[in-house]
């Protein structure tokens, strides 16, 4: 960098920028090296009704298996979303959430789809063509979707679409800033997964941890209401399961009862 000594602060910040653009673009060589050269798993996490903790479902959750250990898809996750690599990691994730469950490794699978995916305007196209390959019916399949990019009308079209074919929709993190009451009224889902953030200080004997339960206690009300059932997210505690049963969860997933693991 030939820049003047007056500027040398402009200068460390432009070599700090390009460092980091830099690093963006070997993370997303990488990524997409993950992809070709199957870096990618599927992790499977137990989802069971509250009060029999009977399984009734599987989420789909991604992993990146490197050599230097495995990464969070909260760390390659939104890289994969701002580059587009997400729609054809999202294709690979549905097509082989959906091969566990044609497989009978799998009674029924959910699996999240990114607002970038559900905004490809051949989106029905696949996951119809998904269905058909692999004759899974389609009661069998759920997908997660965030608020994010959702509220725009067009979406709930496009989420009626899915829900004609017989696939059910899930709002997933609700209530944590994505995923809002407004979503609740305009979009068509047929679950509400409740954020981690509201079940994870129920349990102790705080004021957080009341007014939290106070606080799901309502969501549960409103949502039930509207005749959805719930799943309850991030339920490490044996407490934290009583008082959520006690409230009317529907449904609850969480450490306490698995963590996400690969298929053997
Ligand atoms: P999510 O859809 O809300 O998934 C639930 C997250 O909570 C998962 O994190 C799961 O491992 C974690 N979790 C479950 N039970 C517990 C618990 O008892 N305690 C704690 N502390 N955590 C728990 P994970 O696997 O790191 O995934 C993070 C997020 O990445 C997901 O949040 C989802 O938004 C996104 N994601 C994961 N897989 C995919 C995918 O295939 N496609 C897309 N588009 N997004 C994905
Ligand atoms: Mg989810
Ligand atoms: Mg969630
Ligand atoms: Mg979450």
């Amino acid at each position: 960098y030939r820049v003047k000594r007056a500027g040398g602060g402009h200068a460390a910040f432009q070599r700090q920028e390009d460092q980091r653009t830099t690093l963006q673009v070997e993370r997303l060589t990488a990524l997409h090296r993950a992809l070709e050269q199957d870096e990618l798993r599927l992790y499977f996490q137990p989802i069971v009704q509250a009060g029999s903790q009977a399984v009734v479902a599987h989420e789909a959750l991604l992993r990146w298996i490197r050599p230097s250990g495995i990464v969070s898809p909260l760390d390659f996750i939104p890289l994969a979303e701002t580059s587009g690599l997400i729609v054809p990691i999202g294709r690979w994730v549905l097509r082989q959430a959906v091969n566990a469950v044609k497989t009978g490794q799998l009674q029924k699978v959910s699996v999240n789809i990114s607002a970038l995916e559900i905004r490809q305007l051949d989106f029905m196209e696949h996951l119809r063509w998904i269905l058909m390959e692999s004759s899974v019916e389609p009661q069998r399949v759920l997908l997660e979707l965030t608020e994010s990019s959702l509220l725009e009308p067009r979406f709930a079209a496009v989420l009626k679409e899915i829900n004609a074919l017989g696939v059910q929709t899930a709002l997933d993190d609700f209530g944590n800033g994505y995923s809002s009451l407004a979503a609740l009224t305009n979009l068509p889902v047929q679950v509400v997964k409740i954020d981690r953030s509201f079940t994870a200080p129920i349990g102790v004997d705080t004021p957080a941890g009341k007014r939290a339960l106070e606080v799901v206690r309502g969501i549960v009300t409103l949502v039930s209401a509207l005749g959805l059932p719930t799943v309850a997210e991030g339920i490490e505690t044996p407490e934290q399961a009583d008082l959520l049963l006690k409230v009317g969860c529907t449904y609850f997933q969480g450490y306490l009862f698995g963590r996400p693991e690969p298929l053997s």
